[in-house]
């Protein structure tokens, strides 16, 4: 029934179409895109581009009114509670909307003295900027604490418990991600709000979860979604901060007061209304189903290690689903000639540190990312070439 559901949703892909013998792996570092976003982006420029908030011809107009819906289109999507107390800030991706929290609000929220909770083993770009706001509030003789937000060693995914036993009355924000980009696993980010209670402002990077799965902001009740249009079918060079008025100081980012990208912007939403037509439900279910066997399979591979919790590679074991991208080493071949070799037969994989907080050269492996474009034969393909380098 999947399958039927998924195929003319594959058809829908020009690039896939066009080059049948290679085989994209890599949609964590960015995804392909749909002929309704590219017909959107094409017609857009086609029949009314200009600049936004700008003139008062009706060029100028329909593309004010077009980054406007825009906006109400991520609310949606995100299952915004509140849209009237809700404000959407468009980025080039999720390293520039982090850095926007950090920069443009973060500082506000906090005082000499105060505790800040944030990922040190997540991307690199949720974990930089915080510490860039720490050294800046700093020179102007702010004091504050950057703790580690604590993980499971079994399971990969963030400690409750050891969250509570460093959260205290000093805790003012925390940041946190939603799927971990080396691992694939969720990081069960719900249960962080009932650890530090109401009042703290919470972060979430989206980046790997926005497409993938439902998001509803209402339900995980955080303050900010950062997340990467590029990684939801969108344009390159897209991006957007969703950020709830509730907790701390209103979002009020200064970055933005030149051209907003128009074109990328209407490719996001044709991008958000494809993903909500084809079913965040279902591209969850296809891609977790991929990915279960593609880590199933790996698993059996002896030459091979899989990254991250044991958990998860427990046949029986639903207690870590990966959503999506599995990581893994071969014992002997070093990842980057593993990619080459992999290249050799069709597969597009990234082998290198994954932009890792912390990882160094030895932390180097291969990444096989999965999107809603992505087959069984592709993953049966794949381990059948991975089983022929054993
Ligand atoms: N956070 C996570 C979890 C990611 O996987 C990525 C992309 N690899 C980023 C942030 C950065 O996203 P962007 O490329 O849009 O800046």
């Amino acid at each position: 029934e999947l399958a039927a559901w998924q195929r003319p949703l594959r058809a829908q892909f020009p690039i896939i179409q066009a080059q049948p013998d290679l085989v994209y792996l890599d949609s964590a570092a960015t995804s392909q895109k749909p002929q309704a976003v590219l017909d959107a982006v094409h017609t857009y420029l086609t029949t009314s581009n200009a600049n936004a908030g700008r003139g008062s011809y009706p060029w100028a107009n329909t593309t004010t009114a077009m980054v406007e819906e825009a906006r109400d289109r991520i609310r949606r999507f995100l299952g915004d509670p509140e849209p009237e107390r809700s404000s959407v800030h468009f980025t080039s991706g999720a390293t520039e909307g982090l850095r926007t929290v950090a920069r443009d609000w973060l500082p506000a929220l906090l005082a000499d003295g105060d505790e800040i909770v944030v990922p040190f083993a997540d991307h690199e770009a949720n974990l930089s900027p915080w510490l860039e706001a720490r050294e800046l509030l700093a020179r102007q003789g702010v004091r504050i604490t950057v703790r580690e937000l604590p993980y499971q060693a079994s399971s990969g995914d963030y400690d409750p418990a050891a969250l509570a036993a460093l959260t205290g009355p000093r805790t003012r924000f925390v940041a946190a991600t939603h799927v971990h980009h080396v691992h694939g696993v969720d990081m069960n980010v719900h249960r962080i709000r009932e650890v530090v209670g109401p009042e703290v402002p919470i972060c979430l990077d989206a980046a790997q979860s926005i497409g993938h799965l439902p998001l509803s902001t209402a339900e995980l009740d955080v303050d900010f979604v950062v997340f990467s249009g590029h990684k939801t079918l969108a344009l390159p060079g897209t991006g957007a901060v969703w950020a709830r008025e509730r907790r701390g100081p209103a979002f009020r980012p200064g970055g933005w007061d030149g051209t907003p990208n128009t074109a990328g912007i209407a490719s996001l939403t044709a991008a958000l209304d494809w993903l909500d037509a084809a079913g965040t439900d279902r591209i969850e279910r296809w891609t977790t189903a991929l990915t279960a066997r593609l880590t199933d399979g790996l698993s059996r591979l002896p030459a091979y290690d899989v990254i991250g919790c044991r958990a998860s590679l427990a046949a029986d074991s639903q207690v870590q689903r990966r959503c999506s991208l599995v990581t893994f080493r071969h014992r002997e071949i070093p990842p980057h000639e593993l990619g080459f070799i992999l290249f050799s037969h069709g597969f597009m994989v990234r082998s290198d540190g994954h932009c890792q907080a912390g990882a160094g050269v030895k932390d180097a492996s291969v990444r096989v990312s999965l999107h809603v474009y992505n087959t069984p034969e592709e993953v049966e393909g794949l381990l059948t070439a991975l089983a022929n380098l054993q």
